[in-house]
This record gives C-alpha cells, sequence and structure tokens, in this order.
C-alpha cells in the first residue's frame, strides 16, 4: 500500500471515530459494488453507535433487495431533498469518480466529506481521499477501513462485502481478478454467507423485459468494420422507447465484449430527449479506454469505464467510435 493511502486510511477512521452523525452515498444508478460497500458501513458504523443514513441520487435496482438493510437506502433526487437531510459530521461516498456522479447528494452539507474509491480517474474531490486503486471493488477499502475501526467481519457485512467483489470482477472473470481477490473472498465465506444464493439473486432474477432488451443488443450488435476486435451497441431514443426503459441496464455491455476476438465494447443509449448518450466501455488488457472516458468528461477503470456525451446518438458515435479505433490501432499494427 502506498504511504498516502495508510494516511488516508487512518484520517477516515479517525474522522468517524469522532462523528455522531453520518450519511453514505454513493452514484448516480448505483451497482452492486456502491450499493454493498454503503450497506456494509450502514452496519458497521451503526454497531459503534454511530447515527447513519443511506443515500442514493437515484432509483435503486431491486436486484439488491436481498441484501440486509436495503429497506434503509433513502433516495436523494433533487436539492429540496438533499436540503431535507440537514447537517452531517461525515458524508461518505463510496465508489464514485468525481462530484457529478453524486448528483443531488453531492448537496448535502457535511464538516467532512470522506472519498472512499478505488477508481484511477477519480478527482480526488474529497476533504480525505481514501481512493485505493489496489481495491478490486470499493467494498475492498471499506473492509481495510473496517479493520482500522478494529470491526470484524460478520455475515451482514460477508454478504454486502461479497456483493460488491463478485459485481465489480464481473464474477471473478475480468482482469482485476487476482490471488488476493480470491483469498479475500475466503475469508467473505468464513463469515458463513450462502454465496451461491447470493450469485444467484444477482445474477438469476432477470425478467422478460430484460430478455426483450437483451434481444435488442443482438439486434443492433455492430462489429467495426475498420476495427474487427472492436464492437459495439447503439441504441436510439426510439428504440429504446418502443421496448420500455428498464430500471437497470445490466451488463449488456458484456454481449459484444463476448464474441470472439472482441478487444474493445461498448454501450449507447441515447436519452429520452435526445440531447445525451450514457457511453459504457469494456476492454481487455492492454487496450485502455479508461482515457477515453476521461477524455470526454467521464472515468473509470482502464478497462471498464464510461460516460455521458451531449449531443444526439449520431453525434455520440462519431466521437467514441474513432477514439475507441485509436486505442485499438498501435497494439494492433505492433502484433
Ligand atoms: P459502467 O459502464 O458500468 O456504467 O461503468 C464502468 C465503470 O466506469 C464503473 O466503475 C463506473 O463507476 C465508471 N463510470 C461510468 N460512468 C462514469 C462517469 O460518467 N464518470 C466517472 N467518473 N466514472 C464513470
Ligand atoms: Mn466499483
Amino acid at each position: 500500500m502506498a504511504v498516502g493511502e495508510a494516511v488516508s486510511y487512518l484520517a477516515a477512521a479517525r474522522a468517524l471515530a469522532h462523528a455522531r452523525s453520518i450519511a453514505v452515498t454513493t452514484h448516480l444508478n448505483p451497482d452492486g459494488d456502491g450499493i454493498g460497500s454503503q450497506l456494509a458501513l450502514l452496519h458497521a458504523l451503526e454497531g459503534l453507535g454511530k447515527q447513519v443514513r443511506v443515500l442514493s441520487p437515484s432509483v435503486v435496482s431491486r436486484t439488491y433487495a436481498f441484501l440486509p438493510g436495503f429497506e434503509r437506502i433513502e433516495v436523494v433526487a433533487d436539492p429540496a431533498q438533499a436540503a431535507a437531510i440537514g447537517m452531517v459530521d461525515v458524508l461518505i461516498s463510496c465508489d464514485a469518480g468525481d462530484l457529478q456522479r453524486l448528483g443531488a447528494t453531492a448537496l448535502i452539507r457535511r464538516a467532512t466529506l470522506i472519498n472512499l474509491d478505488h477508481h484511477i480517474t477519480n478527482t480526488r474531490f474529497g476533504t480525505i481521499n481514501l481512493v485505493d486503486v489496489s481495491g478490486e471493488s470499493s467494498g475492498v477499502v471499506v473492509e481495510r477501513l473496517l479493520r482500522r475501526l478494529k470491526v470484524p467481519l460478520d455475515q451482514r457485512l460477508g454478504e454486502c462485502l461479497y456483493t460488491t467483489i463478485v459485481f465489480d470482477t464481473g464474477r471473478f472473470m475480468h482482469s482485476n481478478t487476482t490471488a488476493h481477490t480470491f483469498s479475500w473472498t475466503a475469508r467473505l465465506l468464513k463469515t458463513g454467507i450462502d454465496a451461491a444464493s447470493i450469485n444467484r439473486c444477482l445474477t438469476y432474477t432477470r425478467t422478460l423485459h430484460d430478455l426483450a432488451i437483451q434481444r435488442l443488443g443482438i439486434d443492433h450488435l455492430v462489429v467495426d468494420a475498420q476495427e474487427p476486435s472492436l464492437a459495439g451497441i447503439s441504441l436510439s431514443a426510439d428504440e429504446i422507447r418502443a421496448v420500455g426503459e428498464p430500471q437497470d441496464w445490466g451488463d449488456l455491455v458484456e454481449l459484444p465484449r463476448s464474441l470472439a476476438g472482441n478487444q474493445v465494447a461498448y454501450l449507447m443509449r441515447e436519452s429520452k430527449d435526445k440531447a445525451t448518450v450514457r457511453v459504457s466501455m469494456r476492454s481487455n488488457p492492454p487496450f485502455d479506454i479508461g482515457s477515453v472516458a476521461q477524455a470526454l468528461g467521464g472515468g473509470g477503470h482502464l478497462q471498464a469505464a464510461g460516460c455521458t456525451v451531449s449531443g444526439d446518438l449520431a453525434y455520440a458515435q462519431a466521437q467514441i467510435i474513432p477514439a475507441l479505433r485509436r486505442q485499438l490501432a498501435p497494439a494492433a499494427k505492433a502484433q
């Protein structure tokens, strides 16, 4: 661990030890890593006698309803709701690379903001920046922090933290899966969690509507004519409306990625008003798509990143696709 990180863990643990009221938030369209991290903090900090509220800047998918404490999550989607929370001693941001990602929860009044994250592109927006890029998930960062607070692992924490690692390693399939991942996860299993049951909740809970979205994705799957190792799905506002917007887009970007020979994959989704496009990108090492997302105002990891492009779908495609081809070109030529 870098010296700076050791100092941040200590500073964050100290701030939490002294706090009375704590709010825990995560990024817009929260995922298994953000929610699992938040709920682990909820249980641990309440166990230490703190007043804790768990907030989300947007609706939380029912996929995570099995997690202990799920019903405690409050949606804070506008400035009035943020003001109603009042002043807290500490606001903890989980898994968010920049302040914009916190939506309305960025407005919550606080004495200290702990920015707990593992993204390489994190903008260090906190009062205390607990940004540990060696963590496979933000949940790993949470667990390291809990060790400083002398909170032992138990089954509830195990369930929340297991969800973070399953989500952020793509079920132990992404390139961030290492020997550490398995030994860390083994410690969670020893708390008595039912991993198979959690896996079912996270993976085998698709609705017919989710499958209709998969079909929409297959229908719009395009392999790039110039770079065959680049493939993606672009969905216009009208195409999404025809099927109905899902609450959670799941891992649709994994569909182009699953093609034999694929190195870089993308998913583009035009907003209802056609004013913005959400872009998800994935790559295999050594191809870096984090820098592509960052150059367009987004961020993430080297191999999993996203951004929001202002403009319609055709405009976003013109920005993204040539940039992704450029990431592939030098290495392809060197082979
Ligand atoms: P996804 O494609 O699943 O939405 O996101 C992939 C990764 O990139 C996640 O770790 C996510 O937190 C990060 N990410 C996605 N969109 C953005 C964005 O607009 N800004 C930043 N900073 N990170 C993002
Ligand atoms: Mn994460």
